[in-house]
């Protein structure tokens, strides 16, 4: 039997109870790895964790916003799983879509709490292990064509995406000399039950409009469209590739500077 292409490797997945980090767990699993599934949603994540296998995923509850709970999780995969490997920081939350005359900077400071405070967090903790225990890990995490494209988000969710993007840079060049990569990736729109609560539209309305203003015809964007490119990026098949932000939008942010 050919080997797998995680076969054996460790991962902790942020956000992973639900939409693209649910994907993202099932893939890593059906490729060879073990994998801890850390989110605040208890019932969705031991619900998942009990459906794959608790022989081969464990649910830990993790809010990114809080470096201690991040921290944790990282000691817990050490604990169960012997090693860390892949640190897929994928939790995120939309931010409001109100005008920059009204804006709420409470709601501003929570967005950028868990899309970037919470995955520095992830990147320090899991770089921390992969250093010290000289594992040339891979981590990934989730940005969005907000990251490079106006729109397709309020103020705070897009500034946090660009900010992301910077922070995956930043500490690439910094984790290189250890063999650590780091990458992103930035998804268009997939029908995920947060995007189906925030628009306030059914999974297949949503899709077709995706299909209407993206550029790929024929094709449906989905979560497992996102998994399978953080399952490259985990593998030893982007053994080279540091740095970059995978950008899975069918072509749309080539030919948009903006969302109509
Ligand atoms: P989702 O709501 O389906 O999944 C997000 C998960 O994150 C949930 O399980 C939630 O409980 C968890 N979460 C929320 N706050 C958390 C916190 N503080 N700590 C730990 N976990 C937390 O959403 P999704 O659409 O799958 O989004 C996943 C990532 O993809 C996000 O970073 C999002 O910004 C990004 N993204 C999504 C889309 C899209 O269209 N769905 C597009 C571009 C980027």
């Amino acid at each position: 039997m050919s080997k797998q292409r995680l076969e054996g490797k460790v991962a902790i997945v942020t956000g992973a109870a639900s939409g693209i980090g649910e994907d993202a767990v099932k893939t890593f699993v059906e490729n060879g790895a073990f994998v801890v599934i850390a989110d605040i949603n208890h019932e969705l994540g031991h619900h998942l964790a009990t459906s794959i296998g608790l022989d081969k995923v464990s649910y830990h509850h993790c809010d990114v916003r809080d470096e201690k709970q991040v921290e944790q999780t990282v000691s817990f995969t050490l604990e169960k799983y012997g090693t860390l490997d892949i640190m897929f920081s994928n939790a995120g939350i939309p931010g409001p879509m109100s005008s920059i005359l009204e804006f709420d900077l409470n709601k501003f400071d929570n967005t950028m709490a868990v899309n970037i405070r919470g995955v520095a967090a992830t990147i320090k903790h899991a770089a921390r292990v992969m250093v010290d225990r000289k594992i040339r890990g891979s981590i990934i995490c989730t940005a969005s064509v907000a990251a490079t494209v106006a729109g397709g988000g309020g103020h705070d969710y897009v500034t946090s995406k660009h900010g992301l993007i910077g922070l995956v840079r930043s500490t690439c060049s910094e984790l290189g000399a250890y063999g650590i990569r780091v990458n992103s990736i930035s998804p268009y729109l997939v029908a995920t039950p947060l995007v189906c609560r925030t628009l306030g539209k059914e999974q297949g309305e949503i899709e077709a409009n995706g299909n209407d203003i993206g550029n790929l015809k024929g094709v449906t964007l989905k979560g497992k469209h996102i998994a399978e490119a953080a399952l490259f990026l985990a593998s030893d098949e982007s053994a080279y590739i540091s740095g970059h932000n995978l950008v899975v939008d069918g072509g749309f942010s080539v030919i948009n500077t903006s969302f109509p």
